[in-house]
Protein backbone atom coordinates (compact mmCIF):
# COMPACT_ATOMS: atom_id res chain seq x y z
CA UNK A 1 0.00 0.00 0.00
CA UNK A 2 1.26 3.67 -1.11
CA UNK A 3 0.15 6.43 1.04
CA UNK A 4 1.23 9.97 -0.23
CA UNK A 5 1.44 13.51 2.08
CA UNK A 6 1.23 16.44 0.23
CA UNK A 7 4.76 18.35 0.93
CA UNK A 8 4.41 21.60 -0.65
CA UNK A 9 4.35 23.18 3.22
CA UNK A 10 3.68 22.50 6.64
CA UNK A 11 3.55 19.11 9.01
CA UNK A 12 4.38 16.24 6.33
CA UNK A 13 7.38 14.95 7.73
CA UNK A 14 5.30 13.59 11.04
CA UNK A 15 2.88 11.81 9.13
CA UNK A 16 5.33 10.48 7.03
CA UNK A 17 7.07 9.16 10.45
CA UNK A 18 3.58 7.73 11.29
CA UNK A 19 2.42 5.77 8.06
CA UNK A 20 6.20 4.21 8.31
CA UNK A 21 5.72 3.21 11.92
CA UNK A 22 2.48 1.25 10.78
CA UNK A 23 4.66 -0.34 7.77
CA UNK A 24 3.39 1.85 4.88
CA UNK A 25 5.11 2.71 2.09
CA UNK A 26 4.49 6.78 2.67
CA UNK A 27 5.82 9.38 0.22
CA UNK A 28 6.22 12.83 0.01
CA UNK A 29 3.90 14.74 -2.99
CA UNK A 30 4.73 17.67 -5.02
CA UNK A 31 3.92 17.06 -8.32
CA UNK A 32 0.77 15.96 -10.10
CA UNK A 33 2.11 12.71 -11.63
CA UNK A 34 3.21 11.55 -8.12
CA UNK A 35 -0.62 11.06 -7.37
CA UNK A 36 -0.94 8.00 -9.69
CA UNK A 37 0.92 5.55 -8.08
CA UNK A 38 -1.11 6.14 -4.66
CA UNK A 39 -3.48 4.08 -2.65
CA UNK A 40 -4.22 7.47 -0.60
CA UNK A 41 -3.40 10.63 0.07
CA UNK A 42 -2.66 12.76 3.35
CA UNK A 43 -3.16 16.64 3.62
CA UNK A 44 -1.12 17.77 6.42
CA UNK A 45 -1.65 21.30 8.65
CA UNK A 46 0.28 24.33 7.93
CA UNK A 47 -1.00 27.46 6.23
CA UNK A 48 -3.98 26.60 4.16
CA UNK A 49 -3.68 29.48 2.59
CA UNK A 50 -0.05 29.40 1.49
CA UNK A 51 -0.54 25.75 0.81
CA UNK A 52 -3.59 26.35 -1.99
CA UNK A 53 -1.65 28.99 -3.43
CA UNK A 54 1.40 26.69 -3.88
CA UNK A 55 -0.98 23.95 -4.99
CA UNK A 56 -1.95 26.29 -7.87
CA UNK A 57 1.09 27.24 -9.01
CA UNK A 58 2.51 23.37 -8.91
CA UNK A 59 -0.39 22.87 -11.34
CA UNK A 60 -1.82 20.38 -8.28
CA UNK A 61 -5.26 22.12 -7.82
CA UNK A 62 -7.14 20.18 -10.42
CA UNK A 63 -5.28 16.63 -10.00
CA UNK A 64 -5.90 17.01 -6.26
CA UNK A 65 -9.76 17.07 -7.05
CA UNK A 66 -9.41 14.31 -9.33
CA UNK A 67 -7.84 12.35 -7.28
CA UNK A 68 -10.21 13.39 -3.91
CA UNK A 69 -13.15 12.66 -5.92
CA UNK A 70 -12.70 8.82 -5.97
CA UNK A 71 -9.89 7.82 -3.58
CA UNK A 72 -9.42 8.07 0.45
CA UNK A 73 -7.69 11.30 1.14
CA UNK A 74 -7.40 12.73 4.98
CA UNK A 75 -6.98 16.29 5.86
CA UNK A 76 -5.33 17.44 9.42
CA UNK A 77 -5.79 21.12 10.29
CA UNK A 78 -4.90 23.13 7.62
CA UNK A 79 -5.76 19.93 5.28
CA UNK A 80 -9.33 19.62 6.33
CA UNK A 81 -9.64 23.27 5.10
CA UNK A 82 -8.54 22.52 1.79
CA UNK A 83 -10.90 19.51 2.06
CA UNK A 84 -13.98 21.68 2.81
CA UNK A 85 -16.45 22.92 0.29
CA UNK A 86 -16.81 26.31 2.00
CA UNK A 87 -14.95 28.59 4.46
CA UNK A 88 -16.75 30.59 6.77
CA UNK A 89 -16.19 34.26 6.68
CA UNK A 90 -13.90 34.59 3.47
CA UNK A 91 -13.24 37.90 1.98
CA UNK A 92 -14.20 37.88 -1.41
CA UNK A 93 -12.61 35.72 -4.05
CA UNK A 94 -11.11 33.66 -0.57
CA UNK A 95 -8.92 31.20 -0.60
CA UNK A 96 -8.32 28.52 -3.14
CA UNK A 97 -10.34 24.92 -2.25
CA UNK A 98 -9.85 21.58 -2.87
CA UNK A 99 -13.58 20.63 -1.22
CA UNK A 100 -14.74 17.64 -1.69
CA UNK A 101 -16.20 17.60 2.17
CA UNK A 102 -19.57 18.82 2.15
CA UNK A 103 -18.94 21.04 5.56
CA UNK A 104 -18.20 24.67 6.47
CA UNK A 105 -14.87 25.07 8.58
CA UNK A 106 -14.13 28.27 10.18
CA UNK A 107 -10.32 28.70 9.90
CA UNK A 108 -9.49 30.30 12.78
CA UNK A 109 -12.65 29.44 15.06
CA UNK A 110 -10.89 29.50 18.69
CA UNK A 111 -9.55 32.73 17.68
CA UNK A 112 -5.64 34.15 18.22
CA UNK A 113 -5.53 34.31 21.98
CA UNK A 114 -5.89 30.51 22.01
CA UNK A 115 -3.33 29.67 20.00
CA UNK A 116 -2.84 25.68 20.72
CA UNK A 117 -4.47 23.61 23.50
CA UNK A 118 -4.42 19.90 24.29
CA UNK A 119 -8.15 17.88 24.70
CA UNK A 120 -8.85 14.03 25.66
CA UNK A 121 -11.22 13.29 23.13
CA UNK A 122 -13.84 10.78 22.79
CA UNK A 123 -13.80 8.93 19.39
CA UNK A 124 -16.06 5.83 19.23
CA UNK A 125 -14.81 4.71 15.59
CA UNK A 126 -11.50 4.36 16.68
CA UNK A 127 -12.75 1.20 18.74
CA UNK A 128 -12.24 -0.51 15.38
CA UNK A 129 -9.00 -0.19 14.58
CA UNK A 130 -8.18 -0.61 18.89
CA UNK A 131 -4.81 -2.70 19.68
CA UNK A 132 -3.40 -3.74 22.76
CA UNK A 133 -0.82 -1.50 23.22
CA UNK A 134 -2.63 1.45 22.42
CA UNK A 135 -3.33 4.24 25.15
CA UNK A 136 -6.24 3.70 26.56
CA UNK A 137 -9.89 5.10 25.35
CA UNK A 138 -9.46 8.94 24.90
CA UNK A 139 -7.86 10.30 21.75
CA UNK A 140 -5.28 13.26 23.27
CA UNK A 141 -5.62 15.79 20.80
CA UNK A 142 -3.15 18.44 19.91
CA UNK A 143 -4.79 21.83 18.15
CA UNK A 144 -2.87 24.53 16.94
CA UNK A 145 -5.12 27.77 15.64
CA UNK A 146 -7.12 24.70 15.06
CA UNK A 147 -10.19 25.18 12.31
CA UNK A 148 -13.87 23.56 13.20
CA UNK A 149 -16.40 22.55 11.37
CA UNK A 150 -19.55 24.68 12.24
CA UNK A 151 -21.92 23.36 9.24
CA UNK A 152 -21.76 19.41 7.53
CA UNK A 153 -24.41 18.19 5.08
CA UNK A 154 -26.29 15.16 5.81
CA UNK A 155 -23.28 12.26 4.02
CA UNK A 156 -21.35 13.77 6.85
CA UNK A 157 -20.14 11.68 9.81
CA UNK A 158 -19.14 13.55 13.46
CA UNK A 159 -16.37 11.48 14.48
CA UNK A 160 -15.52 13.78 17.29
CA UNK A 161 -16.40 17.37 19.14
CA UNK A 162 -14.64 18.97 22.12
CA UNK A 163 -15.89 17.77 25.43
CA UNK A 164 -18.90 19.62 26.70
CA UNK A 165 -20.71 19.62 23.83
CA UNK A 166 -17.78 21.48 22.21
CA UNK A 167 -17.50 21.96 18.24
CA UNK A 168 -17.16 19.26 15.34
CA UNK A 169 -13.49 18.69 15.52
CA UNK A 170 -13.13 15.23 13.29
CA UNK A 171 -15.36 14.26 10.28
CA UNK A 172 -16.17 11.32 7.82
CA UNK A 173 -17.74 11.58 4.75
CA UNK A 174 -17.38 8.22 2.52
CA UNK A 175 -13.53 7.82 1.60
CA UNK A 176 -12.98 11.70 3.29
CA UNK A 177 -11.40 11.78 6.77
CA UNK A 178 -10.94 15.44 8.14
CA UNK A 179 -9.52 16.30 11.43
CA UNK A 180 -8.96 20.09 12.64
CA UNK A 181 -6.30 18.64 15.33
CA UNK A 182 -2.75 17.14 14.41
CA UNK A 183 -2.77 13.54 15.14
CA UNK A 184 1.02 12.94 13.66
CA UNK A 185 2.05 15.02 16.98
CA UNK A 186 0.52 12.99 19.21
CA UNK A 187 2.26 9.22 20.87
CA UNK A 188 -0.95 7.37 19.40
CA UNK A 189 -1.17 5.24 15.93
CA UNK A 190 -5.19 4.92 15.88
CA UNK A 191 -6.14 7.90 13.81
CA UNK A 192 -3.55 6.83 11.38
CA UNK A 193 -4.73 2.86 11.05
CA UNK A 194 -8.00 4.00 11.16
CA UNK A 195 -7.16 6.19 7.82
CA UNK A 196 -5.31 3.09 6.45
CA UNK A 197 -8.64 0.88 7.50
CA UNK A 198 -10.71 3.39 4.92
CA UNK A 199 -8.23 2.37 2.05
CA UNK A 200 -8.47 -2.13 2.65
CA UNK A 201 -12.26 -1.26 2.39
N1 LIG B 1 -5.70 27.93 10.83
C1 LIG B 1 -4.63 27.51 9.97
C2 LIG B 1 -4.96 27.80 8.52
O1 LIG B 1 -5.84 28.52 8.21
C3 LIG B 1 -4.33 26.04 10.12
C4 LIG B 1 -3.36 25.83 11.23
C5 LIG B 1 -2.69 24.48 11.23
O2 LIG B 1 -2.74 23.71 10.26
N2 LIG B 1 -2.05 24.15 12.31
O3 LIG B 1 -4.32 27.30 7.63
Amino acid sequence: MKIGVLALQGAFREHILKLQALGVDAREIRLPEQLNALDALIIPGGESTTMGKLAVAFGLLEPLRDFTRTRPAWGTCAGLILLADRAARQKKGGQPLIGGLDITVDRNYFGRQVDSFEADLDVPALAEVARPEDPSSAFHAIFIRAPAVVEMGPGVQALARLPEDGPIVAVRQGHLLGTAFHPELSDDLRFHRYFVSMIDR
